[in-house]
């Protein structure tokens, strides 16, 4: 198959040119931008001029819900939301039940993402036991299983002993550890982010620092391991400042932000027409104000401040990439009272689309933003940091992910970066309708996306 003529971005080559790609037997076969004759015909010929053509997206954080919670979002329906918003490899955190805490449990979401998914599926597995904190997974029967790495996401390893013995296990696996950064005493019964909108509604605030706290512990704890550890979802300006200074200092530590994090602010709470940094609310959406329990995710959605720090984290390179931390949720989970609501957002299908509007506000350049979805994430998953994976090690994570080098897996997307749309979450491909966008009108859209070379969305 010949995709012709896209604006080819490719940040693994440092690729930024209208150019040809062709796809055959499963991998990508040439690139006319290497100069070489193409190989012979006949070729099925995609047209992809006016489009922007990259390698497809790598997501390092989501959850798929199976097994255990099929009624929220099952392999299959999930890796259709990841094919339709332009990711190819998404990686399942652990939080399912069972939790994906021994080797069997590793095997069945493998086989069924074998068997249904639409895209590639690479599995986090637990750091303790049922994520219950008090004793480490089989973390090394898990890592012969294929995990890509360790996190209790959800939750956090509050227990730094336990935290400090998971990092030397991680080390000697050489998979990272992710943490979901929440200090529990300091956010118990806390429903969104501490400010001025949950003083004026009277609901329990999560404080910056309840955040901030677990990122220095991390940090000073990988300090000590020398292990790797990723923070998931950063969403405050001071743990954009603590992780800045750990890699000033050398230290194995990189973070991902979520597009929620980017654009939405804590006064999304407050319902229709709120809190969108740089979005437009179209239609009206449907959610009656305030508190819009679609917009309670963990950790909560910050401020102005927060945004612009985070930005900043992102384009000098303190923030390596974006996940989507798609949390689809049943409607019941998300119709009822905000403090008994469910935390998280329906995130694949609108993530794309999302991002695009920090690119036509000159917030991020393009090229870079694909290389924080594509290369950046896959180079956390390959192990290309200070620590190598060792030798014959997960199968699961071939090399050349996030990539249309020769020879790599042709998982490609065709986007269109114009593209103007009004998110209608009863559109989703996911069975999580839960989004805070409804009724959004966003600017850029995914067309196609090829997973191996096979048309999986478009
Ligand atoms: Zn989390």
């Amino acid at each position: 198959m010949l995709l012709r003529g896209g604006r080819v971005i490719d940040p693994s080559q440092r690729l930024d040119a209208v150019a040809s790609l062709l796809l055959s037997g499963g991998r990508v076969a040439w690139c006319s931008a290497s100069g070489d004759p193409m190989p012979a015909g006949p070729h099925d010929v995609v047209e992809a001029a006016g489009l922007v053509v990259t390698p497809g997206f790598v997501d390092l954080h989501c959850h798929l819900r199976e097994p255990g919670y099929e009624h929220k979002e099952t392999i299959a329906t999930g890796t259709r939301a990841a094919a339709a918003g332009g990711f190819t490899t998404v990686c399942a955190m652990a939080n399912t039940r069972p939790v994906m805490d021994e080797r069997s449990v590793v095997e069945l979401v493998l086989r069924i993402a074998r068997e249904r998914g639409a895209v590639r599926v690479l599995p986090i597995g637990a750091v303790t036991r049922g994520l219950e904190g008090k004793a480490l997974a089989a973390m090394a029967e898990m890592a012969d299983a294929g995990v890509v790495a360790f996190s209790d996401d959800g939750q956090p390893v509050w227990d730094a002993v336990l935290m400090r013995h998971a990092m030397e296990y991680g080390l000697m696996f050489g998979l990272p550890i992710i943490d979901h950064c929440q200090d529990p005493a300091l956010t118990k019964g806390a429903t969104m982010h501490e400010g001025s909108v949950s003083a004026r509604l009277g609901v329990r605030g999560w404080p910056a620092v309840g955040e901030d706290i677990m990122v220095a512990r991390n940090i000073e704890l990988s300090r000590l391991t020398g292990a790797r550890v990723h923070i998931a979802h950063l969403s405050t300006a001071g743990g954009v400042e603590m992780v800045r200074r750990a890699k000033a200092e050398g230290l194995p530590v990189t973070a991902e932000v979520t597009p929620h994090h980017l654009t939405l602010t804590h006064e999304r709470v407050l319902g229709c027409g709120h809190g969108l940094a740089g979005l437009t609310q179209g239609e009206a959406c449907g959610s009656p104000e305030p508190y819009d329990t679609l917009a309670r995710v963990a950790p909560p959605l910050r401020t102005i401040g927060d945004i612009e720090a985070l930005m900043a984290g992102l384009n000098d390179g303190t923030i390596d990439c974006i996940a989507t931390d798609h949390a689809p949720h049943a409607l019941e989970d998300k119709l009822c009272e905000f403090d008994q609501a469910a935390n998280g957002i329906s995130c694949f299908e609108t993530a794309f689309g999302s991002l695009m509007s920090l690119v036509h506000r000159g917030a991020i350049d393009l090229p870079l933003l694909i290389g924080k979805l594509t290369l950046a994430p896959a180079e956390i998953l390959l192990g290309s940091g200070k620590q190598e994976r060792p030798a014959g090690r997960s199968p699961l994570a071939p090399d050349g992910l996030g990539t249309l080098a020769v020879g790599a897996p042709a998982d490609v997307v065709l986007l269109d970066p114009g593209a103007e749309w009004t998110v209608d979450p009863d559109k989703f491909l996911s069975k999580g309708k839960n989004s805070p966008l409804k009724g959004v009108r966003l600017k850029g859209r995914v067309v196609a996306t090829y997973a191996g070379g096979v048309r999986v969305h478009g």
